[in-house]
């Protein structure tokens, strides 16, 4: 596999959503293939801390400590 085709397919790579047989190819043009070794390090970094981010919603906990606030200051 050439890297243009491989780094084509990363994200669907990266998200598990390959066919078995293509995730194979990809992960045997990584092990020969530095460059995109360390592209794929980068990039499962990079997306794992989008997955840990919190929702933009703030937590009940979060909200109730809020409101105890804005009660206490009255
Ligand atoms: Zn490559």
């Amino acid at each position: 596999m050439k890297c243009g085709r491989f780094l084509k397919r990363l994200s669907d790579y990266l998200d598990r959503d390959l066919d078995p047989a293509i995730c194979r190819h990809i992960d045997a043009h990584i092990k020969s293939c530095k460059p995109c070794l360390a592209f794929v390090n980068t990039l499962k970094k990079t997306v794992g801390v989008l997955r840990r981010q919190p929702r933009a919603v703030p937590s009940a906990s979060l909200r109730s400590r809020l409101r105890s606030r804005l009660s206490g200051a009255r």
